[in-house]
């Protein structure tokens, strides 16, 4: 199928590229959005479930290890410092794999993803930077196959890396590796184009953007200029209600849970921040060599207050974006005091996924009730029992 034309319909969607695919009907048992089984599929990606008694896993799924780490020298073009490409790279490098399956950007536009098959190592500088939208990463694990390539690595966000375990077993691949970034709000390549027009004057002209951890947006432009945002000043108020689809949303894997290894920022502190999950995660890192430079991770500061605001104004936007209302002064002296007091690290990292779980809950609780006892699983409630946030009834799946 063509994939440039629209995919099949389906109700809770980012066209993960399965619709696309031979068997469409396949869906029901790989989509994220259905009935997703994330003990199941943990334990046979990882050889168990996340452990809540372990530190960390109910935040952020099983792992073996988290560091704080950065790639030197960092890639040109890269999102952060370029630790995901180049993993890319060396499974080529090293012919671990025949294929890389990734995101390239769009020949017409930057800023939409388009689904690949890299299969030279030096192509792979191509892919790296962020795209923002969602295109059919897994139509093209069917042409893989069909090239003959047995070994293949993938990268993904999460809603595409659920499908690909979900149906690994049948995929008939001798080797995957899956390397997995986190996913958070993302929408639609022509929303994100809205967006960037009431970032700037000029929004052709910005090449990077990135939330960062310190609650500063990071732009770049075509001339090399930079400019930093508070995220309180963001132009929030003038996006549209439904700017967030549903499903980003309500997406209640946040960091990539079933990759074989995480390659994320959140709780890096101005560094990347890597989860190995399991030991084909450490092989990955293994590729990596001295290249791969890693500290410990920090924490600091006290999630809950945020947490508490976040679900208040939630609430209150009753399905638009929470805005925080205040006046312009008092904005300033907040945005001045977030990244000096406010949660960092881990406790950033913690604060985000709690964050999320929030929405999960109120999202669904008010547009798609009926769903929640088979979207949401187990862990989500526990993060957010803290906070007041129970299953009403129906709102859970039978044992
Ligand atoms: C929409 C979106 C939201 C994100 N939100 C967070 C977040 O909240 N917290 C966090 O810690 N990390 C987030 N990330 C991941 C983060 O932006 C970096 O990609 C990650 O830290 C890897 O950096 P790097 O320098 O190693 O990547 P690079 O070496 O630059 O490689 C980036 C890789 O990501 C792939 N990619 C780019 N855009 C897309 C896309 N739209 N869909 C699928 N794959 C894509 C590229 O093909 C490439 O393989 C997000 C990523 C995306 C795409
Ligand atoms: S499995 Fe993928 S294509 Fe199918 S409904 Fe889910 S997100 Fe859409
Ligand atoms: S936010 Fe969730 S549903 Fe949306 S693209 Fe990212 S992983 Fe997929």
């Amino acid at each position: 199928m063509d994939m440039t034309s629209p995919p099949p319909a389906r109700h809770l969607c980012t066209d993960c590229g399965i619709s696309r695919t031979d068997d469409p009907k396949r869906c029901g048992r790989a989509c994220q959005f259905i009935k997703p089984d994330y003990p199941a599929l943990e334990t046979r990606a990882h050889g168990r479930a996340r452990d809540p008694a372990r530190p960390d896993e109910l935040f952020f799924g099983p792992f073996q290890r988290m560091v704080r780490a950065r790639l030197a020298p960092s890639r040109a073009g890269a999102q952060w410092t370029g630790i995901t490409t180049r993993i890319g790279e060396r499974l080529l490098e090293t012919g671990a794999v025949d294929a890389v399956l990734t995101m390239a950007p769009h020949p017409e536009d930057h800023w939409r993803p388009l689904p690949v098959l890299i299969t030279h190592a030096e192509d792979m500088a191509s892919v790296r930077g962020m795209r923002m939208g969602y295109a059919p990463l897994l139509s093209l694990l069917e042409p893989a196959r069909a090239a003959g390539h047995k070994r293949l690595a993938v990268i993904g966000i999460p809603c595409q890396v659920y499908a690909l375990r979900a149906l690994e077993r049948e995929l008939g691949f001798e080797r995957l590796y899956v390397i997995g970034t986190p996913c958070s709000d993302n929408t639609t390549t022509e929303n994100f184009h809205t967006f960037l027009g009431l970032l700037s004057a000029a929004p052709e002209t910005i090449t990077y953007l990135e939330f960062r951890a310190d609650y500063h947006v990071e732009l770049r432009f075509t001339d090399g200029s930079r400019q930093e945002i508070p995220f309180l000043q963001l132009p929030i108020s003038q996006l549209p209600p439904d700017f967030f689809p549903l499903t980003c949303r309500t997406c209640v894997d946040y960091t990539n849970v079933l990759a074989d290894i995480t390659v994320g920022y959140m709780a890096g502190q101005g560094e990347q921040w890597l989860l190995v999950r399991n030991a084909r995660g450490e092989e990955l890192v293994r590729l990596l060599g001295d290249e791969l430079v890693t500290a410990p991770l920090g924490s600091a500061g006290k999630r809950q207050g945020a947490v508490k605001g976040f679900l208040a104004n939630t609430r209150l936007a009753a399905g638009g974006l929470p805005l925080r209302r205040m006046p312009p002064l008092l904005r300033r002296v907040v945005g001045w005091l977030m990244p000096r007091i406010g949660p960092r690290g881990l406790e950033f990292a913690r604060t985000r996924v709690e964050m999320k779980a929030v929405e999960t809950v109120l999202h669904l609780r008010r547009a798609e009730k009926p769903r929640m006892k088979s979207m949401i699983p187990a862990h989500v409630w526990k993060l957010v029992e803290p906070y007041g946030l129970e299953p009403e009834v129906g709102e859970i799946r039978k044992k």
